[in-house]
């Protein structure tokens, strides 16, 4: 390859490859869809799952200061009431007269007109909407049996805390991981997988004594949030850590960062990470009264720990890893001809698949049958496809879907015992004796 060019890829190009490749489909499309719902293809379910298992991996596996969480969707109501989101967990909201339709005002580029009808000076006062999603519990569908679909992970960690140290035999700082559902009733879900009503958050609650050193612990997570974020390959000049200023902070945060990352529309919101004071624990210990300080055995005393929380979204940040990984790249072939390719450009930890095993023909069963055996010895530990057919257009389609490796069967193989292996980056290839695959490919990896 003599040179090549890169350019990022539009959303609707995007879009469509997310949808005829199999990673993003609208949910229930044969129905006309159904706002801020999408499922994931064969190829986006193991690209999200991917996303999860690398936060999971980085901030529980690999320490031995956090402990996992798995709580229920659907919680006691009063739950909400102690931590304010039925209260507070608003967005305003104005409705068009002429058409009907509502916006959030902070999202409209124009105040003043109706972005679906253009209708001028139509809106109505702007009014509070309560964000979650309710359900009703047993057969009565009155305000007793009222329940809501959890709007955050969180406050399942934090009526827990006490039953979590002390199974846990944890003493703080320690903290606690829970990945899951969440929903919220989003006036204006939109730009594709990023706001949406059904979402997985990723939530870390990290819990400290009050000794001084919190705001050292506060920094050590955004450290560690960095690191992540650049260690599975999305682009720094992409990224920003956005320090909250005073008057952006509720006011029992003492420091609060978002992560944000530009996305084809502009900057948006990843991840919050904030030092919470011990305001979650004392608002649940204040309407429940039951106490869920921390015990200090060593001191005789109790406490309640202070929090540092960093709460991701696990649906914009697969978006992020598609996006991020999105190049459309022109090039001049050692001939000199010029061509085009769209490549996803993802990790190796991140891609769906890993590696894609080729038979050059179809109709020979002794390359179908080699090619074969070679993706079931490396199936066990990695994540590979079998494929088979033109190989222009098998490198096209695995370019397309990101796959960082190609290794192909061939008529050669048969008599050498080698084959050839292509780099989806470089586009170079080599060729590989059978006994040295599997260690070049981890190599590689
Ligand atoms: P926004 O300002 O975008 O509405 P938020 O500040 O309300 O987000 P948080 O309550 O801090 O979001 O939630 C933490 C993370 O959860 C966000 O950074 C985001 O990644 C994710 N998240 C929140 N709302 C949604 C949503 N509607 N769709 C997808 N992900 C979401």
């Amino acid at each position: 390859m003599a040179e090549a060019a890169e350019t990022r890829g539009t959303m609707e190009e995007i879009t469509a490859l997310a949808k005829r490749r199999g990673f993003i489909f609208q949910s229930s499309e044969i129905y006309g869809g159904i706002g801020g719902f999408y499922d994931y293809g064969p190829l986006g379910a193991l690209l999200k799952r991917n996303v999860k298992e690398a936060w999971w991996r980085e901030n529980v596996t690999l320490r031995d200061d956090v402990v996992p969480f798995d709580s229920s969707i659907i919680m006691h109501p009063q739950v909400w009431q102690g931590s304010g989101h039925l209260d507070a967990f608003n967005d305003k909201m104005v409705d068009c007269k002429v058409c009907k339709h509502r916006f959030r005002p902070d999202h409209l580029r124009d105040a003043a007109q109706c972005p679906d009808c253009g209708s001028k000076n139509s809106f109505t006062e702007a009014r509070n909407f309560n964000l979650m999603l309710r359900t009703f519990i047993g057969p009565m569908e009155d305000t007793a049996s009222n329940a809501y679909l959890r709007p955050e992970t969180a406050q399942g960690i934090f009526v827990n805390f006490k039953n979590i140290y002390q199974s846990a035999r944890r003493r703080p700082p320690f903290g606690v991981a829970q990945i899951g559902k969440a929903f919220r009733n989003e006036i204006t879900p939109g730009n594709f997988t990023f706001r949406l009503r059904e979402f997985e958050q990723a939530e870390l609650e990290y819990f400290v004594p009050d000794d001084g050193k919190d705001l050292e612990a506060f920094d050590g997570w955004v450290q560690a949030r960095k690191k992540w974020y650049s260690d599975y390959g999305i682009r720094s000049e992409r990224l920003r850590f956005y320090e909250l200023k005073p008057d952006e902070r509720p006011h029992y945060a003492k420091a609060g960062v978002d992560v944000e990352y530009e996305f084809p529309w502009g900057w948006g919101e990843l991840e919050s990470i904030a030092h919470r004071g011990t305001y979650d624990l004392d608002a649940h210990m204040a309407l429940s009264g039951k106490d869920l300080r921390y015990f200090d055995e060593a001191s005789k005393t109790h406490y309640t720990p202070l929090l540092i929380e960093s709460s991701a979204g696990m649906d914009r940040t697969t978006l992020t890893m598609l996006i991020d990984a999105y190049v459309r790249e022109k090039s001049t072939d050692p001939n000199g001809k010029a061509t085009e390719r769209v490549v996803l450009r993802f990790h190796p930890k991140i891609a769906p698949l890993q590696v894609a095993v080729f038979s050059l023909a179809r109709n020979k069963p002794d390359l179908v049958e080699r090619a074969r055996g070679i993706e079931r010895g490396l199936r066990a530990s990695l994540r590979t496809q079998y494929d088979e057919g033109n190989i222009g257009q098998l490198y096209r389609r695995q370019d397309e879907i990101g796959t960082p490796l190609c290794v192909t069967v061939d008529y050669e193989t048969l008599d050498d015992g080698a084959v050839t292996v292509r780099d989806r980056d470089s586009m170079t290839q080599d060729r590989i004796g059978c006994d040295q695959l599997e260690r070049y490919v981890r190599e590689k990896l």
